[in-house]
């Protein structure tokens, strides 16, 4: 069976990121037989170039049919002007609207050899491995009603609403406790459940969806802020953490940075599953366009190749290939390879397209 791709690669440095990922697919079909079939379409600034659109119907209608969608990144001061429907950020929310991306997984993986370039200590952070689970499709960013309101007094009130109805708290949890399961088999679900009503229901929820289907792994709550405070004293304490749209949006960037550069970090956005246990799904690095290094083949790829990692294990089981790529990126790093963004003194600076030439090198 074909695997079908689509790839987006985007704007600014994203076609040179997405260029190595592109060889590194190559290589798993030469290599592996693996069989990927791979489509590429405009998405983001690119796109309203050419079409008007951020993404037109006919790459939508692409992304729904394909079993993996990997972005690069969108957008750059060009479009930037543009009015709110018409920018290109406006593909990434369409596609995660449309293809109901509703659990959004972001690892914070500080690899041993790149711990000093974070800003906490390397025994802290040094093989760190912990993985954010964060709702993305509902809570306070999509809840009703919104707006800004005029008061009789003269003065302005902006309300937005946090919502979450049981089943959507069931779905993403289902998620955290699935990956826990392949993972380190530990939960902590992280609400404000001391202030906040939707936050009580979300640990109610939480604890149920444990004592029906996941005894076997074990689960801890924790209040939103404490988490915030734990990720920077003793983050290798956590293994999943799974929190709503909010709090995952602040603890996610928070993880991130403990492993010290934006280059390096990879992200998965995945459906629920339907009858035949299939799903829909979207991998792409955190960061965005970098259009101040765009075109200048500096850009590390290594977030976007980590991406792709993900995306053999959720997306196509290959838990044995996604181990043997993230393996020959540690492998690179070992070597002493780095990118401008993740360079130190002694090492060898390499660019983008080394990058991907050496991970592929490490492959076996
Ligand atoms: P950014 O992530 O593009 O860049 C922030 C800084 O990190 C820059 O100095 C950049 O050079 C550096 N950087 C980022 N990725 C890097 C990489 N792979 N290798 C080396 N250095 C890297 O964030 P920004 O500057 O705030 O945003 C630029 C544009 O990207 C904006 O238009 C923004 O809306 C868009 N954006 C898109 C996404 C996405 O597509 N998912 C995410 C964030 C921002």
């Amino acid at each position: 069976m074909k695997k079908k791709l689509l790839i987006l690669a985007g704007d600014g440095i994203g076609p040179e990121v997405m260029n190595e990922v592109k060889k590194i697919i190559v290589w798993f079909n030469k290599k592996k037989s693996a069989d990927f079939e791979i489509t590429e379409e405009l998405a983001g600034g690119i796109s309203f170039d050419k079409h008007g659109e951020p993404i037109t119907d006919k790459v939508m209608k692409i992304a729904l049919e394909s079993d993996a969608v990997l972005l690069g990144a969108v957008g750059g001061p060009k479009w930037d002007k543009l009015e709110f429907s018409k920018k290109p950020e406006r593909a990434l929310l369409r596609l995660r609207k449309d293809l109901e991306l509703f659990a959004n997984l972001r690892p914070a993986i500080c690899f041993k050899e790149l711990a000093n370039a974070s800003t906490l200590k390397p025994e802290i952070v040094s093989d760190l491995d912990i993985m954010i689970v964060r709702e993305l499709t509902g809570g306070i960013y999509f809840g009703s009603p919104r707006g800004v309101e005029k008061l009789s007094n003269g003065e302005k009130k902006g309300i937005n609403t946090h919502t979450y109805t049981t089943s959507e708290i069931q779905r993403v949890a289902r998620v955290a406790f699935e990956l826990a399961r392949k993972r380190n088999n530990k939960v902590t679900s992280c609400e404000k459940s001391n202030v906040m009503e939707a936050g009580l229901l979300w640990r109610e929820v939480v604890e149920e969806l444990h004592k029906n289907e996941f005894k076997d792994v074990e689960l801890s709550h924790m209040l939103a802020d404490n988490c915030a405070m734990q990720l920077v004293r003793n983050p290798k304490q956590f293994d999943v953490i799974v929190t709503d749209n909010l709090f995952g949006d602040m603890l996610s960037d928070e993880a991130g940075m403990l492993t010290g550069s934006l280059g390096m970090l990879p992200s998965a956005s995945l459906s629920g599953k339907n009858k035949a246990g299939k799903f829909k799904s979207m991998y792409e690095p955190c960061h965005g366009s970098a259009p101040d290094i765009a075109g200048k083949n500096i850009a590390n790829p290594l977030a976007s190749i980590l991406s792709f990692s993900m995306a053999l294990r959720y997306s196509f089981n290959m838990d044995k290939d996604a181990d043997m790529l993230d393996n020959a990126v540690k492998d690179v790093l070992s070597d002493g390879h780095r990118t401008a963004d993740i360079m130190e003194s002694g090492k060898n600076k390499v660019s983008t397209s080394q990058m991907g030439d050496l991970v592929i090198t490490k492959l076996k």
